[in-house]
């Protein structure tokens, strides 16, 4: 692998040692270290379309997309011309701008929400949501599902205990035990949890939320059913449902999971896509709730920079562009990428299954299923992984110029920009990766 360095320490080596003399652990936000895969962070110098440059002049094939944003690739001419005009015409103003109204409209006119307020972060959006449904409800308790993630929010840093209505215990020090104690934390796909957890505590809960498909413990996408039978049990107990789309809004339908299994839900949240590389996301819902908020109602919700000039644009180009042609391309690549990742795979005899949602979709390095009933559903099943053997095909896909996301529990993301040059790409480096990861199985490799 050595060979395929420059002779001189990398770039990347060394802004990651400058970086972590001043960042904590040399990142802004944790997977970027490669924690769980080892090694030294690429420090990424450029994009375009499908491609991405590091610091050591070396190019990959993306399929990370920053996380899901990028879904017309790097550096779109009509993105990149959409945020310059903005920022000739002045970066913030402190005031309603026009591009904030036209982004709303966009956003309802796709979505089932009503009214909608613009954030900068997912995390302030699911944050902000359930704030709102507390104050709605004039109830405290959350319900959410272990590896469901929603943000760096404290009350949704709680996904330890696992049985039936525990009440979670912090993630993370720094969140309290007070903060946690008020999130009941369920399997995933259990509806049979649920109605249980309602049955004992249903008066004291505000809101249940879950991502629209699970796409932060790997990709697991919702039983049929099972964000439906949300809905019911949460209505039926005068509870709101919360339907986390900041990763599939957008993504995997023009109005997101949504336009593909119509959920009734009560506030949706959304990011990523919506801002198109630049920071903005957003929450929604039906109009007589979304009217509590302030000014119009009491409970208080406010940003600085919220709707900023430059993130509207970026976004409102982005979606302008996200049409079924880029949906249908979208699929397409997904499933040809995942086909031919599980295909490699499987003629290195590693065990594995290829886990799909709408146009997102990840591989478990996981044993196949005996019988149907195996399938990944839920944490457990996801924590059943060797993670051994993703580190090397990680690594051996990276040697061999493509970026994958450095975690075996992160979805791989598609851009419209995948060209057949950077397909090409993927598909000559996942035999390797796949040689690589049997050799590495159930080991300790690094
Ligand atoms: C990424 C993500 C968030 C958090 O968004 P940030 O912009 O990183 O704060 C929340 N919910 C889901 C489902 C996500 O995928």
């Amino acid at each position: 692998m050595t060979d395929q360095y420059p002779a001189q320490a990398p770039t990347s080596e060394a802004l990651f040692n400058r970086a972590r003399a001043l960042v904590p652990g040399g990142v802004n936000s944790p997977v970027r270290a490669f924690r769980s895969v080892g090694g030294t962070p690429r420090f990424m110098v450029r994009g375009n379309g499908p491609w991405l440059f590091d610091a050591d002049g070396r190019r990959y094939a993306d399929l990370v997309s920053s996380w899901g944003p990028l879904i017309l690739g790097h550096a779109h001419p009509e993105v990149v011309s959409a945020v310059q005009a903005a920022a000739a015409r002045g970066t913030s103003f402190g005031t309603p701008t026009p591009g904030e109204v036209d982004l709303a409209e966009e956003i309802v006119a796709r979505t089932p929400v009503e009214r909608v307020r613009l954030v900068n972060s997912g995390t302030e959006a699911t944050m902000s949501a359930i704030r709102l449904a507390r104050g709605w409800t004039g109830r405290s308790k959350i319900v959410k599902f272990a590896g469901c993630y929603h943000g760096h929010v404290d009350a949704l840093l709680a996904s330890a205990g696992s049985g039936v209505a525990t009440l979670g215990l912090p993630d993370s020090p720094g969140v309290t035990g007070a903060a946690a104690s008020e999130t009941i934390v369920l399997p995933y796909n259990d509806l049979a949890a649920v109605r249980e957890a309602f049955a004992l505590a249903g008066e004291q809960i505000a809101a249940v939320i879950t991502e629209a498909a699970a796409g932060n413990m790997g990709v697991i996408a919702p039983r049929d059913g099972f964000n439906a039978g949300l809905a019911e049990i949460a209505h039926a107990h005068g509870a709101l449902l919360i339907l986390d789309e900041v990763m599939t809004g957008f993504r995997v339908s023009r109005s997101g999971w949504a336009g593909l299994e119509p959920v009734d839900a009560d506030l949706y949240t959304y990011g990523k896509v919506m801002g198109g590389g630049l920071p903005a996301a957003a929450f929604g819902g039906r109009a007589e709730i979304m009217e509590r908020l302030a000014p119009a109602g009491p409970v208080y919700q406010a940003g600085t920079l919220s709707g900023n000039p430059l993130a509207c644009a970026a976004g409102l180009a982005t979606l302008r562009l996200c049409d079924d042609g880029v949906y249908r391309r979208l699929g397409a690549l997904a499933e040809q990428i995942g086909t031919l990742a599980s295909r490699a795979l499987s003629k290195e005899g590693v065990p594995h299954r290829l886990s799909c949602a709408g146009n997102m979709f990840s591989v478990f390095f996981t044993a196949p299923p005996a019988s149907p009933d195996d399938e990944v559903t839920d944490y457990a099943g996801a924590q059943r992984q060797d993670v051994a053997a993703f580190r090397a095909f990680f690594h051996a896909m990276l040697a061999n110029g493509v970026y994958l996301p450095p975690s075996a529990y992160e979805a791989w993301f598609v851009s419209a920009a995948l060209d057949a040059e950077a397909v090409g790409a993927i598909e000559a480096a996942l035999p390797v990766a796949a040689a690589a990861a049997a050799a590495a199985r159930g080991g300790g490799a690094r």
